[in-house]
This record gives structure tokens, sequence and C-alpha cells, in this order.
């Protein structure tokens, strides 16, 4: 679904991504985890062209993402939705116009449709006349899931998706991208410095530290035995 090789990243002279490679499977829940500045957030938005790279390759869906024209490279990234920690919601809109932001193409009958079905997948049907601001954190982060799957994405990216919400928010809102994941087989790529959350949920990771890999794998296998480093990082940074 997703290859990455040898990819470097740099912002003027300081190197942010280092000989990164990872492969993503479809269907698969990848974590890409480690603390702040370790470069997370730019490797995810090289896998959607909102970032260049300097070096190396970054395919999704078979096509080198550099060599995309802009029309192509839109038309990637409406198969690839993301959400974020901030949710980047119209605050002042009400929660059916935010999610149908992305179908302001569409028939006025089928985006109605669409959003109806979407605030249900997220449980949030009664709501959809509501302002955002009024919502809970939690709320407010199933309005950017509906609207991030609105044109029927094949990945979704996830950045620090839940690192606002407190930690029973967390768990229902892990549950519904886990529910997600299954029901429509839908490929996740989250990005989080918070362990517990690629533990429960993840697949696979890569760990990062100071835009280098220190660990890559199968998240069961990796967390049974554990490299120095990878302990280092997870007992010095996250506990
Ligand atoms: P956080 O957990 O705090 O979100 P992160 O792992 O997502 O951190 P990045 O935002 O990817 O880290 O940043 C990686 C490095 O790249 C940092 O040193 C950061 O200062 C630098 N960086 C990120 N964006 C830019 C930019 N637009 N211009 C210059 N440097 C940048
Ligand atoms: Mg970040």
């Amino acid at each position: 679904m997703i290859q990455v090789s040898h990819l470097l990243k740099r912002f003027g002279s300081n190197v942010v991504l280092q000989n990164i490679n990872m492969h993503v499977r479809q269907g698969e829940i990848f974590g890409i985890v480690g603390h702040s500045g370790a470069g997370k957030s730019t490797l995810l938005r090289c896998l959607n062209g909102l970032e260049a790279y300097d070096e190396g390759s970054v395919k999704v869906m078979g096509v080198e993402v550099a060599s995309l024209d802009p029309r192509d490279l839109r038309q990637l990234q409406s198969k690839m939705g993301m959400i974020f920690q901030n949710f980047n919601l119209m605050a002042r809109k009400n929660v059916f116009d935010n999610v149908a932001f992305p179908l302001q193409l569409w028939h006025r009958s089928d985006r109605e449709k669409r959003v109806m079905e979407l605030l249900d997948l997220v449980g949030l049907a009664d709501k959809a006349r509501q302002r955002v601001q009024s919502l809970s954190g939690g709320q407010k982060q199933r309005v950017g899931i509906a609207r991030a799957l609105a044109l029927n994405p094949s990945i979704l990216l996830c950045d620090e998706a839940t690192s606002a919400l407190d930690p029973k928010t967390t768990s229902s809102i892990l549950d519904l991208l886990e529910d997600i994941n299954r029901r429509l087989n839908l490929t996740i790529i989250m990005v989080t410095h918070q362990m517990e959350v690629v533990k429960r949920l993840c697949h696979s990771l890569l760990l990062l530290d100071g835009g280098k890999t220190v660990a890559l794998g199968k998240t069961e296998d990796l967390f049974l035995s554990p490299t120095k480093d990878m302990q280092a990082i997870v007992e010095n940074e996250y506990t």
C-alpha cells in the first residue's frame, strides 16, 4: 500500500529524516511513534505529498508521490483522508456542514445521504445541526473522522489524533478507528507520541528518534524483545 525507501528530508541544512524505510500493508494499522521533534509529522506529510522529500522514494498504491503533477497529486490526496490533534474543523459551522465540506461538488441529495451515512458511522447522527464549537473533544474528533472518510479514502492518516483527549475519550476514539479499520478494511497510519496508543491499536510500528529509525516491525514482536535503544526511549520518554 505504502512503500518508503531510503527517505531523506532536510529543512535547510537540518536533516530531519534519514534513511527511513517502511512498508505499510493494505488494511494494516501502522504506528509512527517517537517523542517531540522526532520527525513523525514530517514523515506523514511526505506520504501524502504535503511535504517534498530530498532523497529516496515514497510510493503510495504503486505511484511515486514526487513524480505526480499537481492534478494527479490532488487525486491521490483524495484517497488519503487526514485527521489532526486540534481537529481543524470550522468551529462556527454545524456538524453537517463540516462533514459535507469535501462533498461540495456532489448533488445535494447524494451529499445529504452520504453525510448522514458518515455521521451514523461515527455515532453522531443526532448532532447534525449542532455547532461544532458546542461539542466535546471526542465528538469533534468524530466529526474530523467523518469528514476524512467523506470521499471514501483507501488510507487514513492520523496526526496525534488522540493527544488532546482524556484517557476515556481516547479509548472510545481508538475503538472507533479499530472498528472502521475492520469494517472498511481501511489502512490507518497513526502518528503518536503515546506508546499506550501504539500498543493498543497498531499492528506494526516505526519508532523514530532524531529523524532516525530506532525500531521497525510488528508491535507484538518489538515489545516482546525490545532492543536496548528502543527500551531506553520507551522507558525514558514515555513512563
Ligand atoms: P511533535 O511530536 O512535537 O509533533 P514531530 O515528531 O511531529 O514532533 P516534526 O514536526 O516532524 O516532529 O519535526 C521534525 C523536525 O523538523 C523538528 O526539528 C522541527 O523543528 C523540524 N521542522 C518541522 N517542520 C519544519 C519546517 N516547516 N521548517 C523547518 N523545520 C521544520
Ligand atoms: Mg508532530
